[in-house]
């Protein structure tokens, strides 16, 4: 019996002893699904359902581990000595912990963004509604990349979000059960699973960036987004100063909602560091960046801010303790970080206010966002009036007398991570010469670790920032406020050229201040990029950093170069949560320019990703669990990464064997071949030591085996250019991405030939100038590779 029940109510008369069993009930928006892509074969991928990609890449890029520390003490059986080839008394060896370790970096990391996301989302819920729409206007039709090749649906209304988030949380806390004691036994297994944390952790960040984008007016797209004032040089401090710390938008934007209803937006100054810094100036460009992580103690010590407004990661532990010597009150605004604080969040605004400018309160937690704004505004303007004038930092005879402490006993040059020599900046200090000082604060990360070992007590960091104070507040520039996705025309644009390899490349600088050397060096290398037509599209401290730096003619980068998304433009994305976006736009090149299904079909466009589309990751001052969840989830899409030889401590590296011929195989679509290839990209996760070598690498990697021979000229011809300028040489390894001499750059052409016939064995007719033998295969113009034998089996029909 047929029965169609349409809307209203319904009578069934006269039946006995009948069940009716009604499944799932599927609403018009699940039936409109539907119809704009079919799914695909992986949509909500449980942890283990894209093991097969993880293994295929896994093979190929075998982790390889550092040997930071050889121990485990996770449970109580231990502690357990794992070197030379010892196991656990659970059992486990040491390549296994290490990738549980980094297991657990990634879950640390992809559930800070997590959290943040749902946060945004319950707000905003509770704001806006359920039914608020994700519009990001007519050129940005692909809105989530992520979320729609992830968990397969296509957002529509910031409710759409919640059940993404559902999906994201319950496979973290799967992924965390594996790491208990007595799991997982082989590496790879742990492996794919950091890689699975990776993958979610782009997802979370698209909730995250995609909410607050359509909520908040932030830039949609904008190349020309407005230009932000950034430095520390930058604060007006003639003024009240609020300075907001952390990632998480909601206490500041309201800040600086308050300021503008109450007409005070030209009376206080708001300014921030880290990623809340960049997300209040998508939101309000007056807001000022006073920088990045860095920049933490340095803005605490100066003793300008007048109340200091937390809220979650990447915030210094000793916020409180620092803010509370120099009378500057906090305001705790996150459950993530309520810093010891009592609860005020229902008391009477007045009360708190007096509480904290009189200093019987050093700080406050308050847990609704809204709340801060007042209580944040008021403090900042009655301290200041309290307060008055105070040199920053330290008076000249402070600095005079703390120098004079210094024995030169070294101390501090053994804690610093960077080994600075405080000691002779002290020393040439006492005769005078402050310079030593400057170069130390062009590398001083403000750890504050050298003051904890220094016999005499001295206040090393204040030292430093005030003996180089002049070069500190010069360092000012322009960032480009974050403008969020990448436009679908953009990427109609340079799509083609990207994966014919005539735009040789994406380079992403992604990641965190803790660099191994001078700050300005991500200015160096990033600007070798944009003068070779690269892409650059930057997220977080490092797109903060890339503006901090004016050259002779008083421009910083984004003053140089167009912020479009295209060859020889520098792009800011935004936030740390707006990495989404980097790798939505990879994403985007495979759907959009090659018209590859994109819904709930992650392996195929990781796949085309790996093969075709030439972006490279740069994170030269890794520090953080999110920068390590971040990078996994570019490795999980094919994307590779180099990072600072800080990320040796992440433990683990992804680098292929270019020696075995073995490894670098593919399918050829058009041949219907199994062939082997030239080994590109080399690696998933590499550190460089230098910006020398990192620069190197990142051209290398940008190597793709479907590069057109004009791509692959072009790519070589960047890859020996700056292998001789900052290396001094040829690369070792260039010969074996020659398929062709058309492969080969045209002015060294010659040069290069003879090298092939006299150093490798190659077979040359020179009458021709033509490659005769040698290459790893021949180049072919309808090549079209794939390491996966699903995507082989459906192309090569
Ligand atoms: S988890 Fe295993 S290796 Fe680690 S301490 Fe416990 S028993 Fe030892
Ligand atoms: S504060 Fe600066 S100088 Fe001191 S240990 Fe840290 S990086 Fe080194
Ligand atoms: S530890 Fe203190 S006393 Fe020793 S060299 Fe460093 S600043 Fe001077």
């Amino acid at each position: 019996m047929d029965l169609e029940l349409r809307e209203g109510i319904f009578v069934l008369d006269e039946m006995r002893n009948v069940s009716i069993k009604i499944g799932r009930i599927i609403d018009e928006e699940e039936e409109k699904e539907k119809e704009w892509e079919p799914l695909g074969p992986t949509p909500k991928p449980h942890i283990l359902d894209l093991r097969h990609w993880d293994r295929r890449l896994l093979e190929r890029y075998e982790p390889i581990y550092a040997p930071m520390q050889d121990f485990c003490n996770l449970c109580t059986m231990g502690p357990c000595e794992l070197s030379q080839n010892k196991e656990g008394a659970c059992g486990i060896d040491l390549k296994t912990q290490k990738a549980r370790l980094v297991t657990l970096a990634c879950l640390i990391g992809a559930s800070s963004h997590t959290a943040h996301a749902r946060h945004l989302v319950h707000y905003l819920i509770e704001k806006f509604g359920h039914d608020y729409p994700i519009d990001l206007g007519g050129d940005i039709n692909v809105e989530a990349p992520n979320i729609r090749l992830v968990f397969g649906i296509k957002p529509k209304k910031l409710g759409d979000l919640e059940k993404v988030l559902d999906y994201v949380e319950q496979d973290l806390v799967r992924i965390l059960h594996t790491t208990h004691t007595g799991q997982e036994e082989d590496h790879l297994d742990y492996e794919s699973k950091a890689m699975h944390v990776g993958m979610l952790d782009h997802v979370a960040m698209e909730v995250a960036d995609i909410a607050q984008v359509v909520a908040f007016n932030y830039p949609l797209g904008d190349p020309n987004a407005p230009l932000i004032d950034i430095g520390f040089g930058v604060l007006e401090t003639e003024k009240p100063v609020i300075l907001v710390i952390g990632h998480n938008i909601l206490p500041a934007r309201n800040i600086d909602d308050y300021l503008r209803e109450h007409g005070l937006e030209d009376e206080v100054e708001i300014a921030g560091l880290c990623c809340t810094a960049i997300d209040t100036t998508r939101y309000d460009p007056k807001a000022k960046i006073v920088g990045t992580l860095s920049y933490e103690l340095r803005a605490i010590r100066s003793g300008i801010p007048d109340v200091v407004v937390t809220d979650e990661q990447c915030i210094r532990a000793d916020t409180l303790r620092e803010c509370s010597k120099l009378g500057i009150p906090v305001i705790a605004s996150s459950e993530a970080a309520a810093r010891g604080l009592p609860d005020r969040t229902h008391e009477n605004p007045d009360v708190i206010v007096n509480d904290l400018v009189s200093g019987r309160a050093k700080g406050v937690l308050i847990r609704d966002p809204d709340k801060v704004g007042e209580i944040a505004v008021r403090v900042a303007m009655e301290i200041r009036k309290k307060k008055g004038k105070k040199p920053p930092f330290m008076s000249e005879e402070e600095l005079k007398t703390e120098i004079d402490r210094c024995t030169g006993c070294m101390n501090c040059v053994f804690a610093c991570p960077h080994n600075l020599r405080i000691d002779k900046a002290m020393s040439a200090a006492k005769d005078g010469d402050f310079s030593v000082f400057k170069t130390v604060e062009d590398s001083c990360i403000a750890c504050g670790r050298c003051e904890q070992v220094c016999p005499r007590d001295i206040r090393i960091v204040d030292v430093i920032m005030k003996a180089s104070y002049d070069s500190l507040v010069r360092k000012t520039g322009k960032m480009r406020a974050g403008r969020g996705p990448i436009q679908d025309t953009e990427i109609r644009n340079v799509g083609q050229p990207i994966v014919m390899g005539t735009i040789p490349g994406i380079i992403a600088p992604i990641g965190c201040p803790n660099y191994p050397k001078a700050r300005n060096e991500i200015v160096e290398i990033i600007e070798e990029f944009l003068k070779r037509k690269f892409i650059v599209v930057s997220s977080g401290c490092h797109a903060m950093d890339l503006g901090m730096y004016r050259d002779e003619d008083g421009k910083s980068l984004y003053e140089k170069y167009p912020g479009a998304f295209d060859a020889g433009c520098l792009t800011n994305v935004g936030s740390c949560v707006a990495n989404s976006h980097i790798s939505g736009a990879a994403i985007k090149v495979a759907n959009i320019f090659a018209m590859r299904p994109l819904r709930a079909n992650y392996a195929e466009i990781a796949d085309y990703i790996l093969n075709r589309v030439g972006a490279v990751g740069l994170a030269w001052g890794p520090y953080s669990q999110k920068a390590a969840s971040i990078a996994t989830g570019f490795n999980r899409l094919g994307v590779p990464a180099v990072v600072g030889p800080h990320a040796a401590k992440y433990r683990r590296a992804f680098i292929g064997k270019v020696w075995k011929k073995e490894d670098w195989w593919v399918y050829d679509i058009k041949s219907k071949q199994r062939m082997y290839v030239e080994p590109c990209p080399d690696a998933l996760l590499v550190v460089a030591e230098t910006k020398e070598e990192a620069i190197v690498q990142l051209a290398r990697l940008c190597i793709r085996p479907a590069d057109t021979y004009m791509g692959r000229q072009i790519k070589l011809t960047h890859y020996i250019e700056l292998s001789k300028k900052y290396l001094g040489c040829l690369p070792d390894d260039w010969h074996l991405y020659v398929r062709t001499e058309a492969d080969l750059p045209l002015k060294m052409k010659d040069e290069l030939l003879k090298i092939l016939e006299e150093e490798h064995g190659w077979k040359i007719d020179w009458s021709k100038k033509k490659i005769l033998e040698g290459p790893i295969r021949p180049y072919d113009s309808g090549f079209n590779p794939t390491i996966l034998e699903e995507v082989f089996e459906k192309y090569a029909r």
